[in-house]
């Protein structure tokens, strides 16, 4: 099945009591056994949960995996990738991260004794330094948030299977849509669902997708044990939700475009990330790896301070101040006082996010609208 459909129809068939077309709200917590053990696969919704177990397998389709897991939130999904690990592995990562996998690397995991190295990715064999018999994970992000850096996921997964290590990437930015990590050699997919795939802004969850069996008996067990499984109403929203996935991502592929078009040339605009720039770092991989660049778009101001950043962030009218991406509604975020303020500053401005970036989730309103909105902002 091609991508609409499966966005459409994956893990999804006629409810068997009733005939319902939709996937049901199976809002219980518990089921019904004959006897003991006696039961039809589902014995309590921490585990197992007819709605979300539709969307596990609409997601898993989605991102051409056999196996998907839904969590409560992407730092949930994050969690149990980390839970595999024990005390004295390490981790190979990017320099560039969200904020909040940075901080629970940092604040969460090191103090359990995991050691983390973030580096340059912008080339594979860039890792090979730091390559151990107690590596275990490599986790990367591409694009990159928020500075849009492009990571080579063959190249990483190569090395990466050479050595024995597995390798996690957080799709979150690119979607299934327009990058399939798994079709690349990578053994965990990782998403913030509340982002591209929810769609809305209404729904706050994360997701595992992976292949082995082995690995996803490992997660799954996490996933009971540690109990960040999300409710059937949240599952609810998110299949509805996906069945736009590839109309919505290719508009804000379209409006991307014209906003990155539109600001590159813009006189209060100092630097612009945009993967879709054949100046920008790592484009011919982008080209390679992406279907589309996607609709996120950052900026650094001209002569900009902290206090005229916040002035010109604070005067949008379509677009929304607000942390967060991937809705239908366009969006503005200062990523060094919201999504990354729990990085420190020297570590943040190495790869550009200083006082006067700004960060545009591109949504799909009508494209003019957008630009005038741009235009009075940045007057
Ligand atoms: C938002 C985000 C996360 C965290 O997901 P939540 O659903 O907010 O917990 C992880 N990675 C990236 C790239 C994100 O944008």
């Amino acid at each position: 099945m091609k991508f609409a459909t499966k966005a459409i129809h994956a893990g999804q068939e006629p409810d068997p009591t009733t005939g319902a077309v939709m996937t049901p709200i199976y809002q219980t917590s518990t089921y019904w056994q004959k006897s003991p053990g006696d039961h039809k696969g589902f014995e309590y919704s921490r585990g197992t949960n007819p709605t979300r177990k539709a969307l596990e397998a609409c997601l898993a389709a989605l991102e051409n995996a056999k196996y998907g897991l839904a969590f409560s939130s992407g730092m949930g999904a994050t969690d149990a990738v980390l839970k595999l690990l024990k005390p004295g592995d390490e981790v190979i990562t990017g320099n560039d991260l969200y904020g909040g996998s940075y901080r629970i690397f940092t604040k969460v995991y090191e103090k359990y004794g995991i050691k983390f190295h973030f580096i340059d990715f912008s080339k594979p064999e860039n890792m090979l330094a730091y390559v151990n018999e107690r590596t275990k994970l490599v986790w990367i992000e591409t694009p990159t948030n928020p500075t849009m850096q492009i990571i080579d996921i063959e190249g990483v997964a190569k090395i990466s299977k050479a050595n024995n290590l597995i390798l996690a990437v957080d799709n979150t930015f690119a979607s299934p849509y327009l990058q399939n990590p798994m079709d690349l050699g990578a053994d965990i997919v990782m998403h913030s669902v509340t982002k591209y795939i929810g769609g809305h802004s209404d729904v706050v969850m994360g997701a595992l997708l992976v292949n082995d069996d082995q690995l996803y008996k490992d997660l799954w067990f996490i996933y009971n044990a540690c109990g960040a499984t999300p409710g059937p109403q949240d599952a609810f929203l998110v299949l509805r939700g996906i069945k736009t996935l590839h109309l919505r991502m290719k508009a804000h592929c379209e409006n991307g475009e014209q906003v990155a078009k539109f600001l590159k040339t813009h006189p209060k605009i100092d630097k612009i990330y945009w993967p879709g720039f054949e100046d920008h770092p790592n484009h011919d991989i982008a080209k390679k790896q992406m279907r589309g660049f996607g609709g996120m778009v950052s900026v650094t101001l001209k002569d900009a301070d902290l206090q005229e950043t916040f002035r010109i962030a604070s005067s949008f009218k379509v677009f929304a101040l607000a942390e967060s991406l991937g809705g239908v509604e366009s969006l503005i975020n200062h990523p060094v006082s919201m999504t990354h303020g729990s990085i420190p500053k020297e570590e943040r401005e190495k790869v550009g996010v200083t006082d006067n970036l700004l960060r545009l989730s591109v949504g799909v309103e009508d494209i003019s609208d957008l630009l005038a909105d741009l235009e009075q902002a940045l007057a």
